[in-house]
């Protein structure tokens, strides 16, 4: 494809410098468009210690779900610069601003996703995103755990539990409480 189209599809999936799409690849058989974002830059600061300038020792090839385009699945893929530091010594992956380290899926996918969690149920979630419920729980405990952190208990003098057993003999209800103010906390 041109370069017109590839800085067509930088600007529409929000790319900053130095990320950019390099290529495009769209397949209407598998109705599928895979974009390959590369970092051209050489030198970039330390994720771990915020050192500027330094080396790129290598690249780790990567991929991410991303929300469909029209009728095509989206994926972007890129080979991610590692950064060996002179500063603190460390040799560390750069996040990338498209996704959460270690996700699978970009930021955009993860939103829409946990979007739909919020209406259906998990697994009629995942089958509409075409992927698997597990991925879908996964997110859905990340960001549970994420929020529980955010929230301040400093108040919480009283805790109250309270079980309820359903038609499955192995499984339990059990719904945490603020004794004080009657407030469930999950
Ligand atoms: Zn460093």
């Amino acid at each position: 494809m041109s370069v017109q189209i590839e800085a067509l599809f930088t600007s529409a999936l929000g790319l900053q410098p130095p990320w950019a799409v390099r290529h495009v690849r769209l397949d209407t058989a598998k109705h599928r468009i895979d974009f390959d974002v590369e970092c051209k830059q050489a030198l970039l600061a330390c994720p771990a210690c915020g050192a500027a300038s330094q080396k790129v020792h290598d690249r780790m090839q990567r991929s991410w779900r991303h929300l469909d385009f029209f009728q095509y699945e989206a994926w972007l893929h890129a080979d991610v610069p590692r950064v060996k530091c002179s500063s603190c010594g460390k040799t560390t992956q750069i996040n990338v601003p498209w996704a959460r380290e270690g996700s699978g899926f970009t930021l955009l996918f993860e939103a829409l996703a946990l979007t739909m969690c919020q209406d259906l149920p998990v697994r009629q979630a995942a089958q509409s995103l075409r992927v698997r419920d597990k991925q879908l729980w996964r997110r859905i405990e990340h960001y549970v755990t994420e929020a529980r952190k955010q929230q301040d208990m400093r108040q919480v003098r009283i805790v109250g539990e309270c079980r309820q057993q359903t038609r499955w003999p192995d499984v339990q209800i059990r719904r945490w409480s603020d004794g004080e103010f009657g407030r469930r906390r999950g």
